[in-house]
């Protein structure tokens, strides 16, 4: 079975970590955080990484985004060296972190506002960008709630409707459901399916949820525990939308969990 593959286009940027070691420097001496990591992210795929707690899984997105410098080792974007935060990569985390005394649209449009490129004032609701990204994210009737009224995934949609306003080629998302219950995490996993499909970026997951990776990635790296190595790599050619009861998504499954060390 072959996966349905998003829309190209034709900005599509790939990334790439090439012999890539991470050490932190504490008081106390260095922690090894990363060892040796090896992996090419096509560009327009959907990559998730996948690994025990503390394995360097959020630091290989902030390198990534270009927040911190790899120890060692090159990190690329389409061939050309990572030196820093970029526009084209954008970066969602597990909180929102909304402004709480800025409603939903004005939370939306603070990147382009920063930038100069959207004025602040009351017409800015109608600037077709901020239009736009509510309505991919289904929040187009909340445009002006504020940030308390809204429940955990609707804060982790305009977190989404963020990052997407510059029309990133390249999405990092840190476990961005992972504070969300079960059944709201389930219905964001296919909205942000379908988001990839429709936009077309390069996304690169942080999870350790198993079902989420599967759900919708079409490739799945597994870190090992601190310092984190790769110790799996699995392609996930199984036709979208996916389910869980799917024969190849309960055997994918259990290849994945035995190498994070729970086999069945
Ligand atoms: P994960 O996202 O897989 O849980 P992280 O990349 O956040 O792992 O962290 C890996 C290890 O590095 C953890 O032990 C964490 O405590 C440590 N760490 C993360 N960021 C820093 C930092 N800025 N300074 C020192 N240690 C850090
Ligand atoms: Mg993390």
């Amino acid at each position: 079975m072959i996966a349905a593959r998003n829309s190209r286009r034709a900005d599509a940027i790939g990334v790439r970590l090439a012999g890539v070691s991470h050490e932190y420097v504490l008081d106390t001496g260095t922690l090894r955080v990363l060892e040796d990591i090896d992996f090419a992210v096509p560009p327009g795929s959907f990559t998730a990484l996948l690994g025990p707690s503390g394995s360097g899984k959020s630091t290989i997105l902030r390198i990534v985004a270009g927040l911190e410098s790899p120890s060692r080792g090159r990190v690329l974007a389409d061939d050309v060296t990572i030196k820093g935060p970029d526009p084209s990569r954008a970066v969602v985390f597990q909180d929102a972190t909304l402004f709480p005394w800025r409603n939903v649209w004005r939370n939306v449009a603070l990147g382009p506002e920063a930038r100069g490129s959207v004025r602040g004032g009351r017409a800015a609701q109608h600037d077709p960008r901020i239009v736009r990204a509510l309505e991919r994210v289904g929040l187009t009737a909340f445009a002006t709630a504020m940030p308390h009224q809204l429940s955990g995934g609707m804060a982790q949609r305009v977190a989404l409707a963020r990052a997407l306003i510059g029309d990133p080629a390249v999405l990092l998302l840190d476990e961005p459901l992972g504070k969300l219950d079960a059944l709201t995490r389930g219905v964001l996993q296919r909205e942000l399916a379908d988001l990839w499909q429709s936009s077309g970026f390069t996304a690169l997951l942080v999870t350790h949820d198993v079902d989420e990776a599967l759900i919708l990635a079409d490739r799945i790296i597994v870190l090992s525990e601190r310092p984190g190595r790769i110790v799996g790599d699995l392609a996930v050619n199984i036709e979208r939308p996916r389910h869980r009861a799917d024969p190849n998504f309960v055997a994918l499954r259990s290849a994945v969990l035995g190498w994070l060390g729970f086999p069945d």
